[in-house]
């Protein structure tokens, strides 16, 4: 069934796990992810990012998300991925979203604020909830590059969220998009300084490539949602390179699907605690 961010990220909350956003480029890629969240029975966000967009597909994506919601038992969230503009979310809130991502984090701060409370206030008003960014995330996000390491700085989460109502805070703790060069260093005393205020529920992006107890410490200090894309688009091409030899393109397309499900299903029970 179709959720919003807010009703999983309350789930999560209930719990003490975190919810897995993955980013889907293709009806395999849903496809893969659904049975991941249906065979371990945990909600999912299908997540459509500006690679996707710029290949023209968010429309038929939206399309496919809520078909394969439908579809299913579990919460699936569909959700856009650092959005870019005030304009973009609002075509997403046509397309049917049930979330979206405004990232002004590469904003002076006090337009970060105003452009947010632009986007939540026409999200609200149709049920649909928002993610802001603050302490742009580094690394390659779908060809957009940030080569420094941002640390959110703790007293601009405190600014922020008493200004801005959205319904999940994505941070940078010294996580990075793609996959790290060596082993990440979170800055974890920085999320728990940022958990002792009054924020909606911590996020982080750059979940690829770190490792599981990185992560298993991230959520029991509180992060309540992670992203992953490159992980899965690393599986996918794998998966088409490791049977392109049989020449047989049914065969390469279960392989590369397949492949994504078995990350997806990691991803979940890892984030669950499992
Ligand atoms: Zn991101």
């Amino acid at each position: 069934m179709l959720a919003t961010l807010k009703e999983v990220l309350e789930i999560a909350n209930q719990r003490g796990t975190a919810i897995p956003h993955f980013n889907i480029d293709n009806i395999a890629g849903i496809e893969a992810v659904m049975e991941a969240a249906d065979t371990e029975n945990y909600p999912v966000i299908l997540s459509i990012g500006q690679g996707a967009i710029n290949a023209g597909n968010l429309w038929y994506l939206a399309d496919a998300v809520q078909r394969a919601a439908n579809d299913s038992k579990v919460p699936v969230v569909l959700h856009l991925d650092h959005g870019v503009s005030y304009e973009q979310t609002v075509v997403c809130l046509r397309a049917g979203f049930t979330s979206v991502m405004y990232d002004g984090s590469h904003h002076p701060f006090e337009e970060n604020v105003r452009e947010s409370l632009a986007v939540i206030r026409s999200a609200h008003a149709v049920g649909v909830s928002v993610e802001c960014e603050l302490g742009a995330i580094g690394g390659v996000e779908d060809g957009m590059s940030h080569d420094h390491l941002n640390l959110v700085d703790v007293g601009e989460v405190e600014r922020f969220c008493a200004q801005v109502n959205c319904d999940a805070l994505a941070i940078g703790i010294g996580n990075a998009h793609g996959l790290y060069k060596g082993t990440p260093h979170f800055d974890f005393d920085r999320l728990t300084a940022c958990r002792k205020l009054d924020t909606p529920p911590l996020v982080l992006h750059g979940g690829s490539g770190t490792p599981d107890e990185m992560l298993r410490k991230a959520i029991e200090l509180g992060i309540r949602k992670i992203n992953v894309a490159t992980e899965l688009r690393m599986a996918y091409m794998e998966g088409l390179e490791a049977s392109v030899g049989q020449r047989d393109f049914y065969k390469m397309c279960k392989q590369a699907k397949d492949n994504i499900t078995a990350v997806a299903r990691q991803k979940i029970r890892l984030f669950q605690g499992l």
